[in-house]
């Protein structure tokens, strides 16, 4: 029994070292990921319910990983947070997203409008309206082009700030999507508060929309209700033919999912874009 604890002993400490040299040296790659340019971004379509037609994408960011591959963002943006480089690597997000629009913009996609990722570190950065104008204006777009998702359980916290970070954000043109609608935190009240562009309905409700009455009469409320408030009700996560049908039945605006594209690299957006007329 002795002899047991002992193994078990060692097998724990070995393990825990494991575990914490690789979260290390994880840390440490991130560290290095931006200046040795590492990020990429990857653009999935959202196409207009009722034509097909692509009229925006949704920036997503991945990172190569030398050794790991391609790393999802659910994998590291947690630790990006906790380590303080979601600003920078935010903000790298941004430059990329205008400078790739102003390419667009200038092969003929005049009315391509490109959404992004924010985290809440970055909504709090005092400085944050005045970056996200300067990047505006650095790349000659306008911000009617732009549109920044935000999820609901970042308006919690230091909401007086917040409210007043969005609004001047709102003031430069740029839209503001609520992500995610209906997990969570859901309140009616913020949709009262904040002048949302975009609701985008989460991938929740759209998985059964075409088989769950409950589902379905959700989405159909939050259609409405939109209307009434001025605003876009995007899809997410739509990947059945079935799907598609009862979304554009309920008057959903923007559909984005797999059924129509995986989110891509430039190159192969590009390719898509050139096959539709925008
Ligand atoms: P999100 O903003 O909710 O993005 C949607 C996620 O759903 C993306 O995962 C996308 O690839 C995936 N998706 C799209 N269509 C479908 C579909 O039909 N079915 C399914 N099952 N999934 C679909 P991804 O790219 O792995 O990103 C995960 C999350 O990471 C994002 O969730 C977002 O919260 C975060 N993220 C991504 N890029 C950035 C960024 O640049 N900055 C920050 N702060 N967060 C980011
Ligand atoms: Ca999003
Ligand atoms: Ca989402
Ligand atoms: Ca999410």
């Amino acid at each position: 029994a002795k002899q047991n604890g002992k193994n078990h002993h060692e097998m724990y400490t070995s393990t825990m070292n494991i575990n914490t040299s690789k979260t290390f040296s994880l840390q440490n790659d991130l560290r290095k990921a931006l200046v040795k340019d590492q990020f990429e971004l990857y653009y999935q379509p959202k196409v207009d319910a009722q034509t097909n037609q692509i009229v925006g994408a949704e920036a997503l960011i991945r990172w190569h990983h030398p050794n790991r591959g391609l790393v999802p963002p659910d994998d590291f943006i947690h630790l990006a947070e906790e380590l303080g480089l979601i600003v920078p690597i935010g903000e790298w997000v941004l430059r990329s997203v205008c400078r790739q629009l102003k390419l667009w913009q200038e092969e003929g996609y005049q009315s391509l409008k490109v959404s992004l990722n924010f985290s809440v570190r970055q909504l709090l950065q005092t400085d944050i309206v005045e970056t996200i104008s300067t990047v505006l204006q650095e790349n000659r777009i306008e911000g009617k082009w732009l549109e920044i998702e935000i999820t609901e359980s970042m308006l919690i916290e230091q909401e007086a700030e917040t409210l007043k970070t969005i609004e001047a954000i709102r003031q430069l043109g740029v839209h503001i999507a609520l992500d995610d609608f209906g997990t969570g935190y859901s309140s009616l009240g913020y949709l009262r508060k904040y002048k949302f562009s975009t609701i985008k309905l989460d991938k929740l409700f759209v998985k059964d929309v075409h088989i769950n009455e409950e589902s379905a009469a959700i989405t159909q409320f939050i259609t409405n209700l939109s209307k009434q408030l001025n605003m876009n009700v995007v899809a997410e996560g739509v990947e059945y033919e079935e799907q598609l049908t009862i979304l554009r039945q309920l008057k959903c605006d923007e559909l984005q999912g797999y059924l129509f594209s995986k989110p891509k690299p430039v190159n192969e957006f590009e390719k898509m874009l050139n096959k539709h007329i925008l």
